[in-house]
């Protein structure tokens, strides 16, 4: 299986059989469970000075700063930041507007000289936690073209990954305006984010509360190996296909130095 955090569960979750009649794969019933996100922070400064960013390369630089867990800041695990290179002509124009900053009208052109080049910031991509209610099951109406049931997602932010971004939105505050910015913005999280999908057929050495093994072979199910982002533990605060492409890369090499005994 390789659909990712939202396909893996849902054709899982609609293999129902006599002996799977909560879903292929789902004795422990951790299928669809524990999805996560990277819930997203996006802060913008504003400078005087133009800075000619959206000349250079886009997330030039990245901080793990804050990536390991530190209780005294108030939540378990981290974040990353990357640094964005400022916006170019038309994103100015679109983002501009879109944030109130640049009006139709008398001072348009003004306005939008203020803000051209003269902006960048900082994302911060959260590390979400794994938690039983956040979950992709089947939808009880909604069907695709085939007839088969599509899947739900029941989602809630935490309360941890809600003070992460918190957290991680007043230190990018804080980072430009020590830079000069005289005014900074932010989005927290951001609304379009939710592109990435984890842990919803998580991996595990207990076959109570995981779905595959260490290997990435379902505990029930002997030559059902899975190598996507449903096979998370944790969401690790990072964008995540490298991570997917290794696991896919170390399931496949298990597989090969045990093709003797597989599926035993
Ligand atoms: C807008 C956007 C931006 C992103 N940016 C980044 C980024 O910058 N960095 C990063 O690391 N990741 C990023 N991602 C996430 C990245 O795209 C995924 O992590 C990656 O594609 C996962 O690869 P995959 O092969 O496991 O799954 P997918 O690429 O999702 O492939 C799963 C495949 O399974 C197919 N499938 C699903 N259900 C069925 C079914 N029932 N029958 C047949 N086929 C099915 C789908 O059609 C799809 O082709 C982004 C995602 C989005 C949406």
């Amino acid at each position: 299986m390789a659909c990712n955090g939202v396909g893996t569960p849902r054709i899982l979750l609609n293999s129902v059989s006599a002996r799977f009649p909560h879903g292929l794969a789902n004795t422990s019933g951790q299928v669809g469970r524990n999805l996560m996100f990277h819930p997203y922070a996006s802060i913008t400064g504003y400078f005087d000075d133009e800075l000619d960013g959206e000349r250079g390369p886009d997330n030039a630089y990245w901080s793990h700063e804050f990536y390991e867990t530190d209780t005294s800041r108030g939540f378990l695990r981290g974040f990353i930041y990357e640094f964005n290179r400022g916006t170019a002509t038309a994103s100015t124009a679109i983002g501009g507007l879109a944030a109130g900053r640049i009006p139709w009208g008398g001072g348009h052109h003004d306005a939008y000289r203020r803000i051209h080049r003269r902006s960048t910031g900082l994302g911060a991509i959260c590390e979400d936690l794994p938690e039983p209610h956040n979950r992709v099951t089947l939808d009880p109406i909604l069907k695709d073209i085939h007839g088969i049931p599509a899947p739900r997602i029941d989602y809630t932010l935490s309360e941890n990954s809600q003070r992460m971004l918190d957290f991680a939105v007043a230190r990018a505050t804080d980072i430009l305006k020590a830079a000069g910015a005289y005014d900074v913005e932010f989005e927290s999280p951001i609304p379009r984010g939710g592109w990435h999908l984890m842990g919803t057929a998580r991996m595990g050495t207990n076959p109570e509360t995981s779905v595959v093994n260490e290997w990435g072979r379902s505990h029930d199910v002997k030559n059902l190996f899975i190598v996507d982002g449903s096979i998370f533990t944790t969401s690790a605060g990072v964008n995540p296909t490298p991570t997917i492409q290794a696991l896919a890369l170390y399931v496949a090499d298990q597989m090969k130095q045990r093709l003797a005994t597989l599926f035993d």
